[in-house]
């Protein structure tokens, strides 16, 4: 193990009060409450810069990135936290340790990687993993992030700590006992969990594992599910069965198996955008009844941020209000005795944000202050009964109805969608297995009141701006924290403040031409004004300029239209459009194209391709429409994970120029080798482009079928 260069490994750095292991508080009468709580065990913190050196081996964007906790680490430097802590750095994980968790194989395979001689072969075993990259640091940060809440959690056992949060990465909770996936390289908090389980002397009996990160955690819970030592419980995204990890594993009926039956709970959401409101009622319903009567020893954490508002994977909405919250009341529990382990969590400010709440929590500076401002989702109140109906058997106290009165009050999400989930034709592969989503803390007062279940939209081609505003709600949580405010009714007005490209890319205008799905306006304009149409899984966010086109023209345009990949986020399986970068004169595709603003063309683009990223700065700027009219394309560097990063130039109409988005001409190659599916559109897709077709009366509708069935059969 390598030296660190701060201090020796999980050795204390600050120190204000002496850690009191074993010591008996005074009688109260002898001592204020202050003295009380300065004589308990310390908050511990673990922070490794080491656990940084894993990345990504060309550097190229990944949201689990090394400034992850690098930025959660200079937050709580910046508010004092670590002073008031005692801070570790990391520890390597023993091989026995992991081993209680994962094969030996696995264990040399992660232990390999950071060798010279792996240095040929690094991507090609990552690509066998679902979601997964490696290099030379990544052993290392994989035995410090398994090493570290191993130590964090014997410390709290032993005493010397009361509670402490480890801020690791890799993630763990996705890692299987043979397999890496979905960003993770070792089970962090299994292990910690065996080490615990496996050590009589330390007196753990019964752990709690709470995972609240977005995701489901299937490793953890294939780990112990058929053991009653380990009360797993889960609440994620799973959006039925095809939120990552996707399939059954993560449902409500998972539940554990032999002596471990009843001890496996999963709580499944079934959309996103569940926030605050949502998760104090599963804390309330279902968690905190049955963390009562299982009465853990200790207390786990799987402590993924990526249900944090702003999350550009999660689309959820927890406030750094809520985390706390949630903490709190898990912290009547046990003693106290909680360990936090580091999970997922993409939108740095988030991140940090909820992270510092956490802590400030666990070291019970009783300041986070807020309000639950909503009421949960009536499908929140419909998965806690399906949720306690199916455990009522092991948990009899959940056979209690849920009064009247509760279910009285709730949002319907039919309402409200909007921002959170994407909705393209294509999905980003390999970002922990999903599409991701945009959403930023920024946005997050415009739920609620700017969506307008698409029905209700006014389509009106000549009143350029008539976007429908309301007023905003309320903010009633307290800005002094350094939590982020939601915003004003100016919120647009701010934002474009901060992103001044789009004051000026709102004035210039260019012709979109849309050859798929977008052919249909009510469909095209749910990238513009948010929402979904029939034959869609998800709503859009929308484009932050919600105006409509200011016209709408038909043109037939020498390129070849062909359909690929075999499965998408948003319709289900069969294929989507493309459209061959390279023009060819013996073919025609229709095209609708939409007069919108450089601002919308780039909200478009970043939907289509599902990119990671706020617009902080444009995806296509005024460089790239240059290079474009004379190149007449440009796969954008920055979008080519997704399926739509080249922009194609074709031509001039009313001396303004047409943009269209495909696929790269390796992809076509990709095709043509069969390396690439090439399939057609399902059926939801297809009734879309045929209603594109037809309504704008280019084809009758057998015409318009005969049209995209032989630009999906024919060879390319
Ligand atoms: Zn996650």
């Amino acid at each position: 193990m390598e030296e660190s260069h701060q201090s020796a490994s999980c050795t204390p750095r600050h120190l204000r009060s002496p850690p009191r292991a074993g010591s008996k508080p005074s009688p109260a009468t002898m001592a204020s409450q202050d003295d009380l709580r300065n004589r308990r065990p310390p908050v511990g913190l673990v922070y490794d810069d080491r656990m940084c050196r894993h990345s990504t081996p060309d550097g190229e964007p990944h949201p689990e990135c090394p400034d992850r906790i690098r930025s959660i680490w200079t937050k709580l430097e910046l508010e004092g936290i670590p002073q008031r802590c005692v801070v570790l750095n990391g520890k390597e994980a023993e091989d026995e340790h992991i081993a209680s968790v994962h094969t030996n194989r696995h264990i040399k395979l992660i232990k390999a990687i950071s060798n010279k001689e792996f240095d040929s072969q690094r991507d090609r075993v990552a690509s066998k993993f679902n979601s997964i990259y490696l290099n030379k640091g990544s052993s290392e940060a994989a035995y410090l992030a398994a090493g570290s809440v191993v130590e964090v959690c014997k410390r709290v056992v032993e005493g010397q700590l009361r509670s402490g949060f480890a801020i690791v990465r890799p993630p763990g909770h996705h890692a299987e006992a043979n397999e890496a996936m979905g960003f993770c390289l070792f089970n962090n908090i299994a292990i910690a969990a065996n080490f615990l389980l496996d050590k009589p002397e330390l007196g753990i009996k019964k752990i709690l594992i709470v995972d609240w990160d977005v995701h489901h955690g299937n490793g953890t819970q294939k780990m112990f599910y058929k053991d009653p030592r380990v009360l797993f419980f889960s609440v994620h995204r799973y959006d039925s069965g095809t939120f990552y990890p996707a399939g059954d594993d993560g449902a409500y009926f998972m539940i554990g198996e032999g002596p471990g039956a009843g001890y496996n709970i999963n709580v499944p959401w079934e959309h996103g955008q569940c926030g605050d409101a949502d998760y104090n009622a599963i804390w309330d319903h279902v968690l905190l009844p049955i963390a009562k009567a299982y009465n853990p020893d200790i207390i786990l954490i799987s402590a993924g941020f990526d249900a944090a508002i702003g999350d550009p994977l999660g689309g959820c909405c927890i406030t750094p209000y809520g985390y706390s919250l949630l903490l709190m009341k898990l912290m009547d529990f046990a003693q106290g005795k909680i360990v936090m382990a580091l999970e997922g969590g993409y939108n740095l400010t988030s991140l940090a944000n909820s992270v510092f709440a956490c802590v400030k929590t666990l070291l019970e500076e009783k300041t986070i202050k807020g309000s639950l401002r909503d009421h949960p989702f009536d499908s929140t109140w419909r998965v806690i009964q399906q949720v306690c109906q199916r455990l009522k058997s092991f948990w009899p106290f959940l056979a209690a109805e849920i009064p009247q009165e509760l279910l009285a009050f709730t949002r319907k999400v039919t309402q409200t969608q909007l921002i959170y989930n994407s909705t393209s034709d294509s999905d980003v592969e390999n970002e922990e297995g999903t599409p991701s989503q945009v959403c930023s803390a920024n946005m997050v007062e415009e739920v609620g009141d700017i969506v307008q279940p698409f029905s209700n939209l006014r389509v009106d081609e000549d009143k350029h701006g008539e976007a429908k505003t309301t007023d905003h709600k309320t903010n009633d949580q307290d800005s002094s924290e350094g939590y982020p405010v939601p915003e004003t009714s100016d919120s647009k007005e701010i934002y474009k403040k901060h992103n001044p490209w789009r004051i000026a890319y709102s004035k210039i205008d260019i012709w979109y031409a849309t050859y798929g799905s977008n052919m249909w306006k009510p469909r095209f304009l749910c990238y513009i004004r948010g929402g979904k149409v029939e034959g869609m899984s998800q709503p859009c966010y929308g484009s932050r300029d919600n105006s409509l086109p200011k016209a709408v023209i038909w043109r037939t345009l020498p390129h070849r239209l062909f359909f690929a990949r075999s499965h998408t986020y948003t319709w289900g399986a069969g294929g989507v459009a493309f459209l061959h970068p390279e023009s060819n004169t013996n073919e025609r595709v229709h095209m609708c194209l939409y007069k919108i603003t450089l601002e919308q063309f780039n909200d478009v683009l970043l939907q289509e391709n599902i990119a990671i990223q706020h617009l902080d700065s444009p995806l296509f700027d005024l460089s790239s429409l240059q290079y474009v009219s004379e190149n007449n394309s440009r796969v954008l560097e920055v979008l080519k994970e997704g399926w739509y990063p080249n922009v194609l130039y074709l031509g001039k109409e009313d001396n303004l120029p047409i943009l269209t988005m495909t696929c790269s001409l390796s992809d076509v190659e990709r095709c043509k080798s069969g390396d690439l599916p090439m399939v057609g559109a399902s059926k939801d897709y297809m009734n879309v482009l045929v209603k594109g077709l037809v309504e704008g009366k280019q084809l009758s509708e057998d015409e318009a079928i005969a049209y995209i069935n032989k630009a999906a059969s024919a060879n390319l």
